[in-house]
């Protein structure tokens, strides 16, 4: 075993630019795999792969299991096969004793391209245009999984090891309710820290919302539209539920707590999919809305859950045919609270320091109207967050990141190993 070694964060940085390459690499072929979920596999092995032949270590599975989820009271309930899924996590062997131990986390599902024709590029082919590349994933958070692999990289180019257990880990499941991460938590290992390189660029977000998606189902009742009055179209009778959802947003938006009350729209509501209907000669027999709404910390679910069955109860009650076939609320994914670590947390100190060290500014510290899978970590007693790559468009068309700023977070993340795990 060897003793603590200091290493000066220009050499650190020098050693993770010296390993842009093989990180771009890495960074396009994973914008090339379209791990919408459900298709996460071809990108599970090129993380495993990375973590093979980049990186050295032992990639293991961490197989998804239902039963053991659905039996978490923190996990999202979820109508979707996961048999087969897994997420890999690879351990860094340590060189030495002392120091923290820390997870890097990313996940390794991507939403859909939102509206393939709207691209600029084809949404799964990494694109590189001046210092940006373009491509579904490039900055929602396959920059941040190669960042965390370059770190590493980098660093044992040096020929140093961490004096306390590294986990790299690439997961499924996060933007559709975060049971990947929770998997991982169930594997048992109780890291100091958690880090996870979203896509906030000199930012910690320390507090998030929580997020619930649901789906309401309306039933009507279908004719020929010839005979109309007969009938009762339940995709028009979904605008009066949309109503009704989008005044309990009002509601929440105006009681915002602390620090959200700063923030001029922190609880956004969306329908994201509508479906219903078969023919434009018949009235829709059926038609289902899927949304997401968000709340903020220290709200149960539970109650959350209430305020939307209650609202869609009150858009059903002014129509005589709704009150006797009150629409149906179902929940599929995401079901969590909001979170909240203490900016005096080591974790958040030393993110801050090594960002401030990289780029020369100071990281800001706050609220986002967004959930991330920290969440999950910070609810099971690890002190978890994120700072990560500059990147624009995500969710939407054209999401692209800025490539200097993979490097700096891979250079962020280098120094942040060194200071909390110390190196040898
Ligand atoms: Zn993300």
């Amino acid at each position: 075993m060897l003793g603590r070694v200091e290493v000066s964060d220009s050499d650190i940085m020098d050693a993770i630019s010296a390993v842009e390459g093989e990180t771009l690499e890495l960074l396009s072929r994973l914008v090339e795999a379209p791990t919408t979920l459900g298709n996460e596999e071809p990108g599970q092995v090129i993380m495993s792969e990375a973590f093979r032949d980049l990186l050295g270590l032992e990639p293991v599975d961490v197989a998804m299991d239902a039963e053991a989820l659905r039996a978490h009271p923190g996990s999202a309930p979820f109508s979707w096969d996961v048999s087969g899924k897994r997420n890999v996590v690879a351990d860094w062997p340590t060189a030495g004793t002392g120091g923290r131990s820390l997870v890097l986390q990313g996940h390794i599902d991507v939403v859909g391209p939102a509206a393939e024709k709207l691209w600029r590029t084809p949404p799964f082919q990494a694109v590189r245009d001046g210092d940006w590349l373009y491509g579904r994933g490039s900055g929602d958070m396959k920059a941040g999984l190669a960042a965390g692999v370059g770190a590493v990289l980098g660093l044992r180019r040096l020929g140093l090891a961490p004096l306390a257990p590294v986990q790299l880990q690439s997961v499924v499941e996060e933007e559709c309710g975060g049971n990947g991460a929770l998997q991982c938590v169930l594997s048992g290992l109780r890291p100091d820290a958690a880090v996870i390189p979203e896509p906030y660029p000199g930012f910690i977000p320390t507090t998030q919302v929580g997020v619930l998606w649901f789906d309401v189902d309306i039933a009507g009742t279908p004719t020929h539209v010839a005979d109309a009055q007969d009938g009762f179209n339940a995709i028009e009778a979904s605008f009066a539920v949309v109503k009704e959802l989008h005044a309990l947003e009002d509601e929440l938006n105006e009681g915002a707590p602390p620090p959200f009350d700063d923030v001029p729209h922190p609880i956004n509501f969306n329908v994201g999919v509508v479906s219903g209907g078969d023919w434009a000669s018949t009235v829709a027999a059926e038609c289902t809305l899927s949304c997401r709404i968000a709340h903020y910390p220290g709200t149960p679910v539970t109650e959350l859950q209430r305020r939307v069955e209650d609202a869609v109860a009150r858009s059903a009650s002014a129509s005589p045919y709704l009150a006797a076939h009150p629409p149906a609320v179902r929940y599929d994914g995401f079901a969590c609270e909001g979170s909240h670590l203490a900016e005096d947390q080591p974790i958040v100190q030393a993110l801050a320091a090594s960002w401030e060290a990289v780029t020369g500014t100071p990281a800001g510290i706050g609220p986002t109207t967004a959930t991330t899978d920290v969440r999950t970590y910070i609810a099971a007693g690890i002190p978890a967050a994120c700072i990560g790559p500059r990147a624009e468009r995500i969710h939407g068309v054209d999401e692209r990141v800025f490539v200097p700023s993979v490097m700096q977070t891979a250079q962020v993340l280098a120094l942040l190993v060194r200071d909390w795990c110390g190196l040898a």
